[in-house]
């Protein structure tokens, strides 16, 4: 076969079923790097108990982009790959995505061991980063895994995308501290930024208005003194879920610190009220459950609308949305005042 640098083709000793495989998969990667779509296919394989990987195919795409020979790929890849993310759905905490990171060292050690995985679970969705001059690139890879016994041979069919500008964005992100690392919501810090933005909006009459909530889980540290800090901590990431996928695009949500977030809504005081009693109601239904107990979980919240104030500041509305948090507070708690 024109261009083939595999091994499986070549030898005669393997399966006709596995031979048959491995050139239908390379033809389907032909054909798909031949009608220029954005992927990068490649058939990899392996020997179950060798830690060697070859390609049986690779995009001359692959080799271009890591700038070597084609016969050169796997050898290239592994040594330039810095770090690998495998994102998995994990189904205790609703249905999140963990990212896992890998760095080169514990990749050098446990390479047999990261293919297992992929084998078990029979695929592989993982971002790599590979490094190199000028610049290093990240590809994403998603993969299907089928064992071949009589042939003692694994295949990973399956594509790299370039994901180097969307995973840079990420890392910057990460650098500067923008998200918090339990929520994975915005910080205070953060939050300074976003209200002086959302005043100049309003103060050159791009928005008619906006509101600022403070929200403070009710009696949290019961919870913490309960179950323990894990369950705190389980707590304040899983509201964070809920409330980040309730709330629309253009609206903002962050921790202020602690068992305390803020929302910056769009629109005057009654559509911020209607935001948190919306928010509210979610939390209230939600179950949260921590090894095997229900936890009663509760907020109150302060609304404070950026119309109200005759004179708008950072500090002035932060103010009175404390202020009437304070006052939900005192009023009996698991509610949202606004005036
Ligand atoms: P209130 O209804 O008056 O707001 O009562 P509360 O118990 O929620 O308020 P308090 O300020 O007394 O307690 C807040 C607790 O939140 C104390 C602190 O240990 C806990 N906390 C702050 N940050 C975290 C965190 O990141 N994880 C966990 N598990 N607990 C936290
Ligand atoms: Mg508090
Ligand atoms: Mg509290």
């Amino acid at each position: 076969m024109n261009g083939y640098f595999g091994e499986i083709l070549n030898n005669s000793g393997h399966s006709a079923e596995l031979r048959q495989h491995v050139s239908g998969v390379i033809e389907v990667c032909h054909g798909m790097d031949e009608l220029g779509l954005p992927v990068v296919p490649y058939l990899a394989a392996w020997k179950s108990n060798r830690k060697r990987i070859w390609y049986e195919y690779s995009s001359p795409r692959l080799a271009a982009l890591l700038d070597c020979p084609q016969e050169d790929v796997a050898r290239c890849m592994r040594e330039r790959v810095i770090d690998r993310r495998e994102f998995r759905y994990v189904d205790s905490v609703d249905a999140c995505i963990e990212e896992q990171v890998i760095t080169r060292k514990e990749l050098r050690e446990g390479r047999l061991d990261l293919r297992n995985i992929g084998v078990r679970k029979g695929g592989v969705e993982a971002i790599y980063k590979l490094g190199g001059e000028p610049d290093s690139i990240w590809l994403k890879d998603q993969a299907v895994i089928r064992f071949f016994e009589v042939d003692d041979i694994f295949l990973s069919a399956g594509c790299l995308t370039d994901v180097t500008k969307e995973m840079e964005q990420k890392e910057l992100l990460e650098r500067i501290g923008y998200y918090d690392e339990l929520t994975c919501l915005p910080r205070r810090s953060i939050m300074n930024r976003l209200l002086e933005i959302n005043i100049a909006q309003y103060c050159r009459g791009h928005l008619e208005d906006f509101c600022f909530i403070l929200m403070d889980i009710d009696h949290f540290k019961r919870i913490n003194d309960t179950y323990g800090h894990p369950a705190g901590d389980y707590v304040l990431a899983t509201m964070a879920g809920i409330m980040n996928s309730a709330k629309r695009k253009e609206d903002e949500l962050g921790r202020y610190g602690g068992e305390e977030f803020f929302a910056l809504c769009q629109g005057g005081i009654s559509t911020g009220l209607e935001f948190t009693e919306r928010l509210r109601s979610m939390i209230n239904d939600h179950d949260f459950v921590w090894r095997d107990a229900r936890l009663e979980v509760r907020f109150s919240a302060g609304v404070a609308a950026a119309s109200e104030l005759p004179e708008l500041s950072a500090e002035a509305i932060i103010q009175l949305a404390d202020r009437r948090l304070y006052v939900a507070k005192e009023n009996g708690r698991n509610r949202s005042v606004g005036a």
